[in-house]
């Protein structure tokens, strides 16, 4: 799926955070000291990896959320860079008013398990004044990372649908939104507005779903009519479901071992979200994105998921 220069971009809004990752050999015990096997910086932030996994299998993604310029910031500017991805249209902040999300997180090399903690004190969401200004011409796709940023990430949205009212079909801009994280349940109803809505198990379990196919089953009645509900389960693999053909799934693709969980999620997402960009049928997009993420749950961060 490699895109020309000229394709139209996938756009992803969110967050952009500094992960500081610590692999562990196994779960360390509270108040001990150990050494762990390996550390580094990792650009992160769900709209943000989820980028890096778009312009890893050939596409042209743009990244669009706030960024303050403190110490962390050439390092997630180079980043991007590195991984070509656009950024031109974030809204850049200066050190002294706001600060960078940073996330410090262990991962278990025995299981792959990724423990996150996430510092997120001081830290600015997209304004809807800095997406008004953005050329909607250049976009097939808007992916919305969920945030607690309710209204401004509404009008968002309604400026895409107000926009797809005024061009031809061919023109139309696909919305999808990600419902991951439990404190924000209250941004439910965003979903009437996307074509596509990703739900995590973990947001699932707080409405007391607990596998995927209850899941796509119970939240599509709050899509929009037509609205694909898609639900990645872990171990599980996925279901989607559009409200009137039957739910579909796919399995999980197990790496040889897995090392890294970290950010599978966000590549599913991006993996299912291209593969629906290009025209495959649900049930594709769905295998693809777990395919992908499965590849990426073998390999630490994300380069070598293809
Ligand atoms: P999150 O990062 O949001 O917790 P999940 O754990 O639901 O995401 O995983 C997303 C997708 O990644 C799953 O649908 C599956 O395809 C893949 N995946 C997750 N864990 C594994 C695993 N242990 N082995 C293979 N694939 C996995």
């Amino acid at each position: 799926m490699m895109a020309s220069s000229n394709e139209k971009r996938i756009m992803c809004v969110g967050l952009c955070c500094l992960d500081i990752v610590n692999v562990c050999p196994y779960y360390p015990i509270e108040d001990s000291v150990k050494g762990s096997l390996d550390y580094y910086w990792q650009r992160g932030g769900n709209a943000s990896n989820s980028c890096t996994v778009l312009s890893l299998l050939g596409s042209n993604p743009e990244f669009v959320g706030t960024l303050v310029k403190t110490p962390e910031y050439e390092f997630m500017v180079e980043d991007f860079a590195k991984y070509n991805i656009h950024i031109g249209n974030c809204a850049i902040y200066e050190e002294n008013t706001y600060r960078c999300p940073v996330a410090v997180i262990v991962i278990n090399i025995e299981n792959g398990s990724r423990t996150v903690m996430a510092a997120l004190k001081n830290i600015i969401e997209l304004q809807y004044s800095s997406f008004e200004k953005i050329d909607l011409k250049n976009y097939s796709w808007i992916h919305f990372e969920g945030r607690n940023n309710m209204e401004n990430t509404e009008k968002m949205m309604m400026r895409i649908i107000e926009y797809n009212k005024t061009v031809d079909q061919s023109e139309i801009i696909k919305i999808s939104i990600e419902l991951e994280k439990i404190k924000t349940a209250h941004i439910v109803p965003l979903m009437k507005y996307a074509d596509y809505v990703f739900i995590s198990k973990d947001f699932a379990k707080c409405f007391n779903y607990y596998n995927k196919e209850d899941t796509v089953k119970g939240f599509i009645k709050e899509a929009k009519p037509g609205g694909v509900v898609i639900c990645a389960w872990g171990e599980d693999g996925a279901a989607a479901f559009n409200g009137s053909h039957d739910i579909v799934t796919s399995n999980i693709f197990p790496p040889e071992k897995v090392i890294d969980t970290l950010g599978a999620g966000d590549t599913f997402n991006a993996s299912t979200v291209l593969a629906l960009n290009s025209g495959k049928s649900i049930k594709e997009a769905i295998t693809y994105g777990c395919k992908v993420a499965g590849a990426k749950c073998g390999v630490n961060g994300y380069d070598g998921i293809k």
